[in-house]
């Protein structure tokens, strides 16, 4: 993977409009003809393309100056791409910035804030905001960096929650019990509001760095500025106390309301199902900010994009936790078809007899969305559904290798379960350490991979005069 040249000292990651151009110019953008529409449209353009282009579509429809972008990073060879390092050493990297992260570094004036709305603010005519599926419940913001601070510590924290446009100045957001969640309770007993920045348009470091899996205050900006090589620039909001990604597009600032609950969702989730309409969350804007000619990050619900961004940081958080555990796990995968989130694979070079279903343990211990989890050895490549569903076919034994787990905690969003509380499945796919060596001897063609097929392919060749007619 080709990377730019870097001066000491600055950024090894790519933002937001370097990433954009570096796709253009690689082939990997679609831009569409101006006014498409802003329900549905967009959305199915983005899924059309998902996985193979980015989405540029220029002024939507009542949206002269308006730019919605989406898929931009669709494939985690991608983000490696972005971030300027190797696809097999993404997970490494990512934990590395965890285990070391930067500082922020506040500038006076940023990008972010060169339009400044305090009065008048209208948000689905001020932003290009779309919505995605059937039954959602209207227009949502889903690539909405949520900045808040600790009461008791003042540390800030990020995160992505989905935000529904309630109202000219309103947003319901759901806050799932994490960190922003715990901030807020804090808050709210105080029978305080909480202060909220959401930052639109950040750069792929940051909206990697937000799914960060690092304990409460610890603030994600510090391992997005770790992953770049560099102290993230940060700028003060307008309304709030708080420090936001100074290169970011758009910037909504607001306050959680206390002792307020309004109706939020349906919304279409990753897991391709609709997360329910309750009482959630209310925040109410006091300013908006953004770049003179913002771009708006959409992420479709359910698509790759919404996925890899959960399932990169996810997968270096186990790998960590299950290296430290056991010396023969070498990689993990939570594959795209388990939505990134229920479908573990590890790789693992065994020594001693049973170790696989060690490690299937410990897989179920080290996140609780692991639903099913498949153990292999080293010569399969895990990131190839194919290959894990042939080891599966050819090294397992249903009444030997499997280990069922009922009553246990899983995701809630798993329509399968009993709001979460369900079974898990673990399957030793390697081959038995006493198994004779030639009956599992993988068939190989010797120099097959060596062959030089532009030197012995004939082109031209007519099948025809090869036959005689
Ligand atoms: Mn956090």
């Amino acid at each position: 993977m080709s990377r730019k040249p870097t001066a000491p000292g600055s950024r090894r990651d790519m933002d937001l409009r370097q990433w954009l151009g570096h796709l253009e110019t690689t082939d990997r953008l679609a831009v569409t003809k101006t006014g498409r529409k802003l329900a549905f449209e967009i959305a199915g353009l983005a899924n059309r393309h998902d996985g193979s282009r980015a989405l540029v579509a220029p002024a939507p429809d009542g949206h002269a100056g308006g730019v919605v972008i989406s898929g931009l990073l669709s494939r985690r060879e991608w983000m490696a791409e972005a971030l300027g390092v190797e696809p097999g050493t993404l997970l490494s990297a990512f934990e590395e910035a965890a285990q070391s992260p930067l500082p922020v570094n506040e500038v006076k004036t940023a990008p972010c804030q060169e339009v400044v709305h305090k009065h008048d603010i209208d948000l689905t005519a001020m932003l290009p905001i779309p919505t995605h599926n059937e039954h959602d419940s209207g227009a949502y913001i889903t690539a909405g960096l949520m900045i808040c601070r600790n009461p008791r510590t003042g540390i800030q924290n990020v995160a992505i929650h989905r935000l529904q446009v309630s109202g000219p100045r309103e947003l319901g957001a759901l806050l799932l019990p994490r960190h922003t969640l715990s901030f807020f309770t804090t808050a709210e007993e105080a029978g305080d509001d909480l202060e909220v920045a959401i930052v639109i348009g950040a750069s792929p470091a940051c909206l990697l760095a937000s799914q960060a899996i690092v304990p409460m205050d610890f603030d994600e900006l510090t391992v997005a500025g770790a992953l770049g090589g560099a102290p993230l620039d940060v700028v003060r909001g307008i309304s709030v106390d708080l420090f936001v990604p100074a290169q970011s597009e758009i910037v909504i600032e607001g306050r959680c309301r206390a002792n307020l609950r309004r109706p939020e969702g349906p919304f279409g989730e990753f897991p391709q199902y609709y997360g329910e309409r309750a009482d959630r969350h209310v925040i109410e804007v006091s300013c908006v900010t953004t770049r003179q000619k913002p771009l708006f990050h959409t992420i479709v619900g359910g698509g790759l994009e919404h996925l890899i961004l959960g399932g990169i940081p996810r997968e270096a958080t186990i790998l960590k936790a299950l290296q430290d555990m056991f010396s023969c796990v070498r990689d993990v995968h939570l594959a795209p078809g388990g939505t990134c989130r229920y479908h573990l694979y590890v790789k693992i070079k065994a020594r001693h007899a049973g170790e696989a279903k060690n490690v299937l343990l410990g897989a179920f211990a080290a996140h609780y969305d692991i639903k099913h989890a498949i153990v292999v050895d080293e010569d399969v490549d895990i990131h190839d559904p194919e290959m894990v569903e042939w080891a599966v076919a050819t090294r397992f034994q249903a009444d030997r290798d499997l280990v069922v787990i009922s009553g246990s905690q899983g995701s809630k969003l798993d329509p399968s379960s009993d709001n979460g509380f369900g079974a898990k499945m673990g399957l030793d796919a390697t081959v038995p350490l006493d198994a004779p060596e030639f009956r599992f001897k993988r068939i190989r063609v010797p120099g097959e991979q060596e062959l030089d097929l532009d030197a012995v392919i004939d082109p031209d060749a007519k099948l025809a005069s090869l036959l005689g007619s």
